[in-house]
């Protein structure tokens, strides 16, 4: 396994397995690895010859204080990767990525601003530039995202159809710990009672996922259910919740699957979650 920092030589690189004719995967990463990136990483392992981690933690989608905190231990992440069977970690600097002078930005319109994201287009502008980046520095073939951001994935799959970037995008299902809470680097920084009282979020969303099989309806009856259960817990602070379509993001009437959406604060860390429920039965998220 070879940790590359310079963008220039992991291109070089990745043009010379391409040269082999070798097939490349990918897993973008802020690092601080866990379950729900190894099971990434070992679906590309199994779909690819090359598989490319990249572990950046992207100054331009976090504010300033979330982006000094956020977990970070490459030592532990490059064992992780070896153990997954990585054949090339990809770890720039900030300078590498943003050098003097960079001026460009990557936006996807409309579906950024759906969900939350009216609120937090800066941080979607910031994920879909370097994931661009990234794209055209490592020119995977199969990249690998996460459901458990499900609006970042459709905005990656919007990205590349509107962008003609030459890869496809592998959406995997979220991994869980036992507590039900969706992994996530985050997770590290809850103390004891914030871990404790985060587990309220699956639950309160799987509970509307019960309501949703068994026939109930009323979208706006349900969201405002789904914000009362999470916020009966203290501690917690519902910062964006909605049951909207899985593909278009709307939050109207549509087919046979609704994506339940929670942004959730506790104490001062924001946590994700969501699970989609299908007529009859609850699927993936
Ligand atoms: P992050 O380092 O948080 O940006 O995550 C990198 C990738 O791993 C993204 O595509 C995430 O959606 C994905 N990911 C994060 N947590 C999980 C999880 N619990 N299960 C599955 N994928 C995840």
């Amino acid at each position: 396994m070879q940790v590359v920092q310079s963008p220039r030589q992991m291109n070089d690189a990745i043009r010379e397995e391409r040269r082999k004719d070798k097939s490349i995967g990918f897993v973008p990463t802020l690092g601080f690895l866990h379950e729900g990136h190894e099971a990434l990483m070992r679906e590309a392992r199994r779909e690819n010859d090359i598989l490319v981690v990249s572990r950046f933690v992207n100054p331009t989608q976090f504010r300033k204080k979330a982006f000094d905190v956020y977990p970070r231990d490459a030592a532990r992440d490059n064992e992780i990767c070896a153990r997954n069977g990585v054949d090339y970690v990809f770890a720039p600097e900030t300078e590498d990525m943003y050098p003097y002078g960079f001026d460009t930005a990557v936006e996807v319109r409309n579906l950024t601003g759906r969900l939350e994201g009216a609120k937090i287009r800066w941080h979607y502008r910031g994920v879909t530039t370097v994931v661009a980046k990234l794209f055209n520095i490592v020119q995977p073939d199969n990249a690998y995202f996460g459901e458990k951001d499900a609006h970042q994935v459709a905005i990656i799959r919007r990205m590349v159809k509107d962008l003609n970037f030459p890869v496809k995008i592998i959406g995997v299902a979220t991994i869980r710990a036992n507590d039900g809470l969706a992994q996530s680097s985050r997770n590290s920084l809850l103390t004891k009672d914030e871990r404790k009282a985060a587990r309220k979020i699956p639950w309160a969303i799987k509970e509307i996922a019960e309501r949703i099989k068994l026939g109930f309806t009323d979208r706006a009856a349900l969201t405002r259910g789904l914000i009362g259960m999470i916020e009966s817990e203290p501690g917690l602070k519902v910062d964006y919740a909605a049951l909207v379509d899985p593909v278009t993001l709307r939050t109207e009437d549509h087919g046979g699957e609704t994506m339940i959406y929670a942004a959730v604060y506790v104490g001062d860390k924001r946590l994700t979650d969501n699970l989609i429920v299908k007529h009859g039965c609850a699927t993936g998220g």
